[in-house]
Parts: structure tokens; C-alpha cells; sequence
């Protein structure tokens, strides 16, 4: 039988962030990395903004590449059916069964779909299914996008040649990034009006101030995987309408029934293949539907050992070393829960940047637990830090950015400039707790450190932002 000193399931961006951590930090081991995907996900052209943030690319490699870049490291493109973890032996479709000393599980997850087997219901995940949705929005007059997160708030503002419905059960759009006041700046962007101001002819500033009062709205089949960041780069998401785009959002509802009904006409008064009922009482026909409500984690190559402690989102419950509930098991990225006492400005959500994080800080550990030695919980789990682009801005989000933790207890502190940039700080008790920084403002390593070293900035007040003092001067 074969043997490996390390074995990582999953080709995703954890799974391949531990193995080049696991070939780095011991050279003189063997590491296995098993993937159902035929490409793995690679980081390159990483640039550091800040302490605790990067911007990179991700890259799609074949297998056998990687593997030819790290000397120790093996890729096998296989399936994971079970592991044995008495006897630390993993089981693949293929058949083949491999012995490890420590093992960690990057399996991702799966798009979580309003309607499971439904041929009018795609979710957006990997490759494969970008390609399904590509071919299909070709063709079509009308889509449905359900759901309120990145990959909406993406495809949303991507998608061309197409009318779409949005709907959200929020009052906003981009809830899960942004407030209210974000949503509103970027609303411009979102009717796709042409509508953009320089920074020469942008002038008023609006500086606001306000206390958030009551508790905040915040509580908030091995595929390939996961997309990265500018996915629908390099795929054509054009519908049948040349230059014609409307998106009409629908606030505060939920799909409550697909039907099919050659009868049923909505406000269009035209027949569709597919009919959307929401919980608003509205009805509209389209071509297909975009379900991009979460994920659920790909627990499965676990769930029948009885040791085995999932969390409630069905996460892999990891403790602040990467280790599983079962000895010599490790779990990083998507699949995993955070279970451990989390720093007072980090909480977890799946992102390329944590499962990056998260896969390297797992070979940290793995490689000391197979030395007996002690490791140290990594800087990065101090502070949430995340800079992704949503409607071609630039979005830095620091610490609890949107109040998260704080039950409504904070203040914030606003300044937009129509067009160009979106400032919103939260504060409490005179010390910075979170920051929405949209645009290139410039501030983000500023608002990390006074997230990070609490200083009191009462004496400042709204001055913090005041556009005619150079905040960063004081603080850098
Ligand atoms: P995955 O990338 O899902 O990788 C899982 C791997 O495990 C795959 O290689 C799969 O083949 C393999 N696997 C699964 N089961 C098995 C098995 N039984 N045996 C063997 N192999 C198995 N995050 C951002 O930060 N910014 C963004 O802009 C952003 N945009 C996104 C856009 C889209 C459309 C999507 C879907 C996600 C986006 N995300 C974004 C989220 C981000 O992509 C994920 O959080 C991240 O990629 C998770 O990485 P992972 O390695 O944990 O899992």
C-alpha cells in the first residue's frame, strides 16, 4: 500500500495552499494531494496591501503541473469514497487505498440550490457549471437571480444583453458585504446608467454621523473547485438582447414556488419555459433561474465515522488548530467550521482569502503535530480583512465591517463622494471596530491598525474624516 507522511484531499485553493505549505515547510516529506478535479487552483501574484490583507490571482493548473513544480509533492486525480481513521487509510473510487499520518480535508462545498434537481435551476460554482450557465444565457430573455451575496451582487452586475430579476429577502442589495448606505451608493452602477463623476467634477462630500440603534440585521458530489476572483473574465455572459439590460430588484422575498404552467402569463404578457413565485405574491416567467444562496459544506468523506463533530451549518468543526474532533485529522476552507474562541475582529466566512489562510496555517500545524512540536495561532485570524470588487470598485471590508458582534451597539461614521468613493467606519466607544472602505480610498492600512491597537479616538470625532485633514498623516 501505498504511504504518505501528509494527505490533502481537495485541489481547491485550501487544498493547495496546505500542500505548498506542507512541501515548504518539510522538504523531506512526501504529500499527496487527492483531487476529484482534473485542475487544481493555484494563488499567484499575490500583493500585500496591508499586514493582514492581500489581493491574487488564482490559477487553474493541470495536475500533473503542479505536481512538477514541488519535487515532494504527488497529485492524484481521484475521488475520496472513505477514510478509515483508526486505521489512518483513505479509500478512493478509483480503488486505490492510501495510508497517511496526518490528513486534511479541503473538500470545499456545493452551491446550496433553492430547487435540488430542477433543470431550470443552476448554481454557480466551478468551471463546469460557469460553462452550463454560459451556454444557457445565451439564448435567454430573462433570468431570475436568487440570492444576496458576492456571486449575486457579481452576476448581477456582469450579466449583459439580459433582463434579470433580482431577488432578495433583504432590504438591501449586497447584504452580506455591505449596509444599506453602500447598497444606495452603488445603486447607479446596478440600473447600469452611464451616469459617472471624476474626481474633478465630483464635489459635494457627504460626511455623516449615526448611531445604530436596536440589534443589527447581521445575525448574519465532489465537483471541481471553486471559482476565484474575476471568474466571468474569461466567459461570455451575454444574453439575447444586444444592448438591452434591466435589472428590476425585488426587495424582501423569497422563491416560494417554481412552476411550469404554459397558462400562467406574468406582467410580460409572453410565455416562458419557467415561472417564479414569490413570496411577495408576484409571478415572473423566465428562461432559467440563478440560485447563488450559500454553500453547503462537502462533509460526506466523514459523516459515517461517529467521532466525527459537525457544526450547525454542516461545517467540519475545526479548533484553532486546524485539527478536526478525530486525532491526526486536520480541515481547512470551505468545509470547515471555526470553532475556536475567535479574536475579538475576525469571525469566518468562505472566501479565497481564508481558505488560503486557512490551508497554510493548517500545514503549519499538521507539520508540528507530526513533530510533537507547539505552534502559534497565525496573525491572520486577528483581523477580518477581505478586498474583492463589486460594480468595478474596489471594496476593502476590515474587522466587523458591518457591525457583526457589536448587537446594534456602535456608531458609524460616513463619507461618500457620489461616484468615487464610500467611507464607512464603525465605531464604539471612540475606538475603530470595522471599516467598508469602496473605491480607492487609500485608508486601508490606516483603519487596520487602529482596528488593531484600539487606540482612543474620541478627541477626533467626526474629524476622523474630515476631507480636508489627512488623517493618514496621524496615524500611519
Ligand atoms: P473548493 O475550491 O470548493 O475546492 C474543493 C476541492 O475539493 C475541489 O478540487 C474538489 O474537486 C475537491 N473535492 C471535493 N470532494 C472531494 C472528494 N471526495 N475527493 C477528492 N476531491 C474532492 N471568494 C472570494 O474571496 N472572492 C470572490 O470574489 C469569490 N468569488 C466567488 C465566485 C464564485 C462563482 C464562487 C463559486 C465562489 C467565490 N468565492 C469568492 C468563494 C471562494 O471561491 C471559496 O471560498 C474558495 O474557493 C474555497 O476554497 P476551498 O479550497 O475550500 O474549496
Amino acid at each position: 500500500m501505498e504511504s504518505y507522511s501528509f494527505v490533502i484531499v481537495g485541489g481547491g485553493i485550501a487544498g493547495v495552499s496546505c500542500a505548498e505549505g506542507l512541501a515548504f515547510l518539510r522538504p523531506d516529506k512526501q504529500v499527496l494531494l487527492l483531487t476529484a478535479s482534473p485542475v487544481i487552483k493555484a494563488v499567484t501574484n499575490i500583493v500585500h496591501l496591508t499586514k493582514t490583507l492581500c489581493e491574487f490571482d488564482v490559477k487553474e493548473l493541470r495536475a500533473e503541473i503542479f505536481a512538477d513544480l514541488h519535487q515532494t509533492v504527488s497529485v492524484i486525480q481521484d475521488t475520496v469514497t472513505s477514510i478509515n481513521t483508526e486505521e489512518h487509510i483513505v479509500s478512493t473510487s478509483g480503488g486505490k487505498c492510501i495510508a497517511y499520518e496526518k490528513i486534511c480535508i479541503c473538500t470545499g462545498g456545493s452551491p446550496k440550490l433553492i430547487a435540488e434537481e430542477n433543470p431550470f435551476v443552476l448554481g454557480i460554482r466551478d468551471t463546469e457549471s460557469v460553462k452550463a450557465f454560459e451556454t444557457r444565457i445565451k439564448d435567454a430573455r430573462r433570468i431570475i437571480v436568487v440570492g444576496n451575496g458576492g456571486i449575486a451582487t457579481e452576476l448581477v452586475h456582469e450579466i449583459e444583453g439580459v433582463e434579470i430579476i433580482w431577488a432578495i429577502k433583504d432590504k438591501h442589495i449586497s447584504a452580506t458585504y455591505i449596509d444599506p448606505g453602500a447598497a444606495e451608493f452603488f445603486q447607479t452602477r446596478l440600473l447600469k446608467t452611464k451616469e459617472r463623476m471624476t474626481s474633478q467634477t465630483s464635489s459635494a462630500v457627504k460626511r455623516l454621523k449615526y448611531t445604530v440603534s436596536g440589534s443589527s440585521d447581521l445575525k448574519d458530489r465532489p465537483r471541481g473547485a471553486a471559482l476565484g476572483p474575476d471568474w466571468h473574465a474569461t466567459f461570455s455572459i451575454h444574453g439575447i438582447h444586444a444592448n438591452m439590460t434591466k435589472v428590476t430588484v425585488e426587495y424582501e422575498t423569497e422563491v416560494k414556488e417554481i412552476s411550469y404552467k404554459a397558462e400562467l402569463k406574468d406582467s410580460s404578457n409572453e410565455s416562458w419555459p419557467v415561472y417564479v413565485h414569490l413570496t411577495n405574491g408576484k409571478v415572473y416567467g423566465c428562461d432559467f433561474i440563478v440560485s447563488a444562496t450559500g454553500v453547503i459544506p462537502n462533509n460526506s468523506v466523514l459523516t459515517t465515522n461517529d467521532k466525527l463533530i459537525l457544526a450547525d451549518d454542516g461545517g467540519i468543526k475545526v479548533n484553532w488548530k486546524m485539527e478536526t474532533s478525530i486525532p491526526d485529522i486536520f480541515a481547512a476552507g470551505d468545509v470547515c467550521t471555526a470553532s475556536w474562541e475567535q479574536a475579538a475582529h475576525w469571525f469566518q466566512m468562505r472566501l479565497w482569502t481564508q481558505a488560503r489562510q486557512m490551508g497554510m496555517y493548517a500545514a503549519k500545524s499538521m507539520v508540528a503535530s507530526l513533530s510533537g512540536e507547539t505552534v502559534l495561532q497565525d496573525f491572520c485570524f486577528e483581523l477580518f480583512s477581505h478586498v474583492t470588487r463589486f460594480f468595478g470598485y474596489k471594496v476593502v471590508l476590515l474587522g466587523l465591517y458591518n457591525g457583526q458582534t457589536l448587537d446594534g451597539q456602535y456608531e458609524v461614521l460616513l463619507r461618500v463622494t457620489k461616484g468615487v468613493e464610500y467611507i464607512k467606519l464603525v465605531m464604539k466607544d471612540g475606538k475603530m471596530q470595522g471599516a467598508v472602505l469602496i473605491g480607492e480610498t487609500d485608508l486601508e492600512e490606516m483603519c487596520e491598525n487602529l482596528i488593531l491597537n484600539q487606540l482612543d479616538l474620541s478627541a477626533y470625532g467626526e474629524d476622523l474624516l474630515n476631507p480636508d485633514i489627512d488623517i493618514e498623516d496621524y496615524f500611519d
